[in-house]
């Protein structure tokens, strides 16, 4: 958001002219395709045995049937049993739809036992319909008198690294089921669960308004307690100016995507500046809606601005000042209309110069062009976002054929409006 995506944190920080810079937010992140599954490589062995009781474990947790759970877990490692029990104790509440649990890959690691490699995938009923891109993970089996058991997480001995951690990871998941939303979340932070919700609920109007035809089911809102829990849940992609993100969690529609939030954040903007957190959950559900309609090669600042535009214009001091000075100054707008600029943003003034340069840049496109304009520049760059040409020269055509404006035009009537404004 204003400063801020896909997961990360500084909360509020006071800059030296006392303006209030939000948290930002992870929203232009593109799909998680480092978490996608290779093609199925099961080794020789018995792979129907093992898939199973894989079957069974998915399918308990949908149908909550916790004795099903329990017989495919080998009683004699009784911790981990006790561990995978206690996820499913904690998971009872979640409305899986589909849970999908695929064999990749097994080897056998001594007569009677195991290692296998897993994706997994689930959806919620309510929401999005089709199984996101697949997680990894992996596990030690044991084949007993009465077939195969699971017994140990293989993830190090497979993965190579302990699984990232899981929601669930951090107690019970309690859930707000909302006509828009589906709040995950932990008892201690149900107030700013619910405060979440109302607020994205809120949001839809607008949405709809500025993005006609927006079709939402219930948009899975997870609610972390904080930047510790987010940061063992994704490492190193919670940057310091980020508050809130959305994640897609696929390339289609059908995959749709999944608000994350952090609690402490929320607690403390709601204490200093409430109504940022309404701009906040608005400007999230926004990419929601938008990743569908999004490129790779969509410019970021389209995509962060037009979510701000729909939750609410941010502050635009620190880039008139820095547009009046005559220094050179980073981000540009031509940085940010670059893929990926700004997961590049490394400071939390960085992200603040490219938040309101986001916001001033679409302001101006929805003042002049109009907003069906602005949604015809969306769709151009999706469809040409395989285009063999470089950004600089599909951001210039593209502005060209859509507004009649070259890039060098559009920016020095930005870098006016900005001022003059
Ligand atoms: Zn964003």
């Amino acid at each position: 958001m204003m400063t801020t995506m896909m997961k990360t944190t500084v909360y509020l920080v006071l800059l030296a002219s006392i303006v209030f810079l939000a948290p930002g937010c992870l929203g232009n992140q593109p799909a998680n395709m480092d978490w996608a599954a290779p093609a199925v490589t099961t080794g020789s062995g018995d792979t129907d045995g093992i898939q199973r009781v894989l079957d069974t474990y998915a399918n308990a947790l949908v149908t909550k049937d916790r004795n099903k759970f329990a017989s495919i877990l080998d009683p004699a490692s009784p911790a981990f049993a006790a561990q995978e029990l206690e996820r499913f104790d904690r998971l009872i509440d979640v409305p899986f739809d589909q849970y999908n649990l695929g064999l990749i890959s097994q080897s056998q690691t001594s007569p009677g036992a195991a290692a296998v490699k897993v994706a997994s995938a689930y959806t919620l009923r309510g929401s999005f319909t089709e199984l996101p891109d697949l997680d990894q993970s992996a596990y030690f089996m044991v084949k007993g008198n009465d077939g195969w058991k699971l017994s140990g997480d293989a993830n190090e001995q497979l993965l190579g690294k302990k699984r990232e951690a899981q929601f669930e990871d951090f107690g019970k998941v309690d859930v707000l089921g909302g006509d828009h939303t589906i709040v995950l979340y932990h008892a201690p932070d149900r107030a700013m669960a619910e405060m979440a919700q109302r607020m994205t609920e809120a949001s839809v109007p607008r949405l709809v308004e500025v993005i006609p035809g927006t079709r939402l089911p219930q948009v899975m809102i997870k609610v972390y307690s904080g930047a510790d829990e987010i940061n063992q849940s994704f490492p190193g992609k919670w940057q310091e100016w980020t508050a809130s993100a959305s994640r897609q969690l696929g390339e289609n529609a059908g995959q749709g995507g999944e608000i994350i939030i952090d609690a402490q954040v929320l607690a403390d903007t709601n204490a200093s500046n409430p109504s940022y957190n309404q701009r906040l959950l608005a400007h999230e559900l926004t990419h929601i809606v938008l990743f569908p309609q999004t490129g790779n090669r969509t410019p970021p600042f389209l995509i962060e601005g037009l979510a701000d535009y729909i939750g609410g214009i941010e502050d635009k001091s620190l880039l008139k000042e820095r547009l009046s000075s005559g220094n050179q100054f980073s981000p540009t707008l031509r940085d940010i209309y670059q893929p990926g600029g700004f997961t590049a943003l490394l400071s939390t003034e960085a992200a603040t110069l490219a938040y309101e340069e986001a916001d001033t840049a679409v302001a101006l496109l929805e003042k002049k062009y109009g907003n069906d304009k602005v949604l015809e520049l969306l769709r151009e760059f999706r469809r040409r976002e395989q285009d063999s040409v470089n950004q600089d020269t599909l951001v210039n055509d593209t502005f060209m054929s859509v507004l009649g404006v070259s890039w060098n035009d559009f920016e020095s009537e930005w870098r006016d409006y900005v001022l003059g404004s």
